[in-house]
């Protein structure tokens, strides 16, 4: 089944996404043009490396997932898709939950201490003045936008849409800080917001993507950053309507956003980050009897993930299976390990790539 055959199906079997097609801005205010025709396939090959919240808990974590990134990079280019630090997001949701009761002034001081755990991450980072200048920057037009939306005063009416707003800052202040920890380890990277390329429908807080659309913007703005030798930054988790309203693909779905990340630059691989050492035949902070499985089909793994493994988003396997991508689940903490493998049989993917040859 061809590529295409999945955009179609995925945006049938999703409310209907018109195409769009305007002029995008990276978070740090550049502009690229939309289906930019320049922007042929990068010459080598590229990996999606996606890190999850508590990979990115803090400078010390982003500082040890950015040499992970730095490794990859010697080999191949490398486009990053991150989550919010951990605990982020349900602290924005549960502030949408307090303007909903009404309780503003509280709602209040819980964004402020959302931005300011961020601007402790950027002291932690300790980068040097000019660089900090420009990050704290960034994080105080993002957190001015934040709490734009949540008023000490008056009355805000709660909608899915704004629960969805808040609920992306998370991505957003941590795509600035792990480029900047990239910089910082000798990685030049670049934030960029997903919600300028990824074209969702309106069903807010379960959006669907439109693949087709999403790809053809999508590579407009990735393809000059890797021709570039930059390393895009991509938020996870989120995208954007057709008139620019910002959504969420559902709690969790940065999996699913590295998967359509990867799918958009070609990539030959996503490797998810996290915290365990891969695919368990149960959660293996729940059982000790859960064994680690080291290879797995995409049926198989979707099997696990349907029935609620956290540790991988279901929506990622039938896009992998559709572009035949390899899914690596490997552990932050231990990047010595293996991790698990999805993906075709080993030999039938060594029997694809060379044509058939035996
Ligand atoms: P991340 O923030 O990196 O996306 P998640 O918390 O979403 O991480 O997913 C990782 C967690 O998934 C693990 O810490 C583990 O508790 C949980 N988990 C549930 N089922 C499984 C399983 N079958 N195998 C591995 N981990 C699992
Ligand atoms: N940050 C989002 C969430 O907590 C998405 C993710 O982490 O995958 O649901
Ligand atoms: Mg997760």
């Amino acid at each position: 089944m061809s590529p295409e055959y999945v955009q179609e199906k995925v945006a049938r079997e999703s409310c209907l996404v018109e195409p769009f097609a305007v002029t995008s801005i990276t978070e740090e205010g550049r502009f690229t043009a939309a289906n930019n025709d320049a922007a042929e396939s990068p010459r080598q090959s590229v990996v999606a490396l996606k890190f999850g919240g508590s990979s990115l808990l803090g400078a010390e974590r982003m500082l040890h997932a950015a040499e992970l990134v730095r490794a990859a990079a010697r080999s191949s280019r490398v486009i990053v898709v991150v989550s919010a630090m951990k605990g982020v997001t349900d602290r924005l949701l549960s502030i949408s939950r307090t303007l909903a009761e009404g309780k503003l002034s509280h709602a209040r001081n819980e964004a402020e201490g959302v931005l300011h755990l961020h601007f402790d991450v950027l002291e932690d980072l300790q980068l040097e003045e000019a660089k900090h200048d420009r990050v704290r920057r960034g994080l105080q037009l993002l957190g001015r936008d934040l709490l734009h939306e949540v008023p000490s005063q008056g009355r805000v009416a709660t909608t899915p849409e704004l629960a969805d707003r808040l609920a992306s800052f998370g991505e957003r202040f941590s795509a600035r800080l792990f480029a900047a920890a990239l910089e910082k380890s000798g990685v030049a990277a670049v934030p960029v917001s997903s919600s300028d390329f990824v074209l969702t429908c309106d069903t807010f807080r379960d959006a669907k993507p439109h693949l087709e659309e999403t790809r053809a913007r999508g590579r407009g703005i990735l393809l000059p950053l890797l021709e570039a030798a930059l390393v895009p930054v991509v938020t996870g988790f989120i995208g954007a309507t057709p008139d620019g309203r910002i959504t969420t693909l559902g709690r969790n779905s940065s999996d699913f956003s590295g998967a359509i990340i990867a799918h958009v630059v070609d990539a030959e691989e996503l490797v998810i980050w996290t915290d365990v050492d891969g695919v368990y035949t149960a959660n293996p902070h729940v059982s000790v009897e859960a064994k680690l499985l080291h290879d797995l089909s995409y049926d198989e793994a979707h099997a696990l993930a349907a029935s609620g493994a956290k540790v991988l988003h279901p929506h990622v396997l039938p896009l992998a299976a559709e572009t035949e991508m390899t899914i690596w689940i490997r552990n932050t903490f231990k990047p010595h390990a293996r991790g698990t493998r999805i993906g075709l049989p080993q030999h039938a993917h060594d029997h694809a790539q060379f044509g058939g040859a035996a």
